[in-house]
């Protein structure tokens, strides 16, 4: 059971900007994400390109905004369950909950922080009969651990930038990678398309277009894959393959969270906005853009501001007879939980005057 005070579901700019204002209350965070990477729509949808609209960076690209607050919450020691869904809660009836992902992995928490975004990303999934019997068995929708391709036959599946980076990066890890798209033309960003023409010359790339993977074979896992040629003749060939990747992206669902008896109104999680991003269920609070409001505006800066409301609101559940006095970080510099601190250099004078 993974312990915390403050359980953060969804790891996008809005969950893990909490964790750095939770740490300034000294409240520790774990988070979870679908995605085997933290960084929400920012890492998975946009990496490359560019946000004009956070405070105090008149550019910056949204992996590297991703990349800043990984560091900006480093002292603060968040834990990562990544690659996995939350699937169930459960309130204890001394207000704690617990959380459980599906792969069955529990957290116990004082707090939720539903930081879902638009839900959790699901893979689109290939229309063939029976793939879900090869799931974890040679067919994977994202790559979460590349090496574990090292020396394996490995057939990726799709036309955008997935597709095309991952074919790429396994030409070197894999014994064999082939690359199937149902086009001839690439939506990828021009670089790679370039990148993956290269590797087909130096034969480090097997590509086949048009044509479509339509029957995965084996006894217990992956051992070949048909595929459609999609020319006049309409051609089958049978690949020998330990690994099917089809990565056709993916789409984002509200999921089990719809079920857990909050307040949804079309598809987002109604809060109090008045005071701290609760939700109907005390304890569990949705902020960012997986929560709904009058005037709410789904805007990574407005997630920054709920996050360090909720806070606040955790705070005071977990020390009903605290009062809470707001320092400055420029005052109070920060200490980590890795027993770092930072502070503002102070002057010492001792004396004004002559
Ligand atoms: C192309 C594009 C450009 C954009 N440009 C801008 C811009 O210029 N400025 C701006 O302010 N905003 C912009 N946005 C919007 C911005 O990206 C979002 O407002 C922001 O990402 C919301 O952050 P979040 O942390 O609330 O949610 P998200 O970034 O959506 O992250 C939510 C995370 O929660 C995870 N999750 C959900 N449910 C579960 C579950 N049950 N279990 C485990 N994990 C779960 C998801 O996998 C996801 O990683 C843009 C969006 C797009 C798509």
């Amino acid at each position: 059971m993974i312990e915390t005070d403050i359980l953060i579901i969804g790891a996008g700019p809005t969950g893990l900007f909490t964790v750095f204002e939770a740490g300034l209350l000294k409240l520790k965070c774990h988070l979870i994400d679908a995605l085997p990477q933290p960084g929400g729509q920012c890492s998975e949808l946009y990496p490359k390109k560019p946000i004009y609209d956070i405070p105090g960076f008149p550019e910056v690209l949204a992996g590297d905004l991703v990349d800043n607050l990984m560091e900006q919450i480093k002292p603060f020691q968040p834990g990562f369950t990544l690659g996995e869904r939350a699937e169930e809660i459960e309130k204890l009836e001394d207000g704690t909950f617990i959380v459980t992902t599906n792969k069955g992995t529990k957290h116990h928490a004082n707090a939720v922080a539903i930081a879902g975004g638009l839900g959790s990303f699901e893979p689109r999934k290939p229309q063939i009969e029976g793939i879900e019997n090869y799931e974890d068995h040679g067919v994977a929708y994202m790559i979460k651990d590349p090496e574990t391709f090292r020396d394996k036959k490995v057939v990726i599946a799709g036309g955008g930038d997935s597709a095309l980076d991952w074919s790429i990066f396994l030409a070197n890890v894999a014994q064999e990678v082939t690359l199937v798209h149902r086009r001839e033309e690439f939506r990828g960003a021009l670089d790679s398309v370039e990148k993956v023409q290269e590797l087909v010359t130096q034969n480090k790339i097997n590509l086949i277009t048009p044509a479509e993977v339509t029957d995965v074979k084996g006894s217990d896992k992956v051992e070949s894959v048909t595929i459609t040629i999609h020319d006049e003749a309409k051609r089958f060939q049978e690949i020998e393959c330990d690994a099917f990747v089809p990565l056709f992206g993916l789409s984002p669902k509200l999921g089990p969270i719809a079920n857990w008896g909050l307040e949804i109104e079309k598809n987002a999680i109604k809060v109090d906005n008045t005071l701290d991003y609760q939700t109907n269920i005390a304890g569990i609070y949705a902020i960012g853009d997986v929560n709904t409001y009058p005037g709410k505006l789904k805007l990574i800066l407005c997630g920054f501001h709920e996050a360090t409301l909720m806070c606040q609101s955790v705070y005071q559940r977990m020390n009903p007879n605290k009062k809470y006095v707001l320092k400055y970080t420029t005052v109070g510099g920060i200490d980590g939980f890795d027993g770092s601190r930072k502070e503002a250099e102070k002057a010492v004078i001792k004396k004004i005057g002559s």
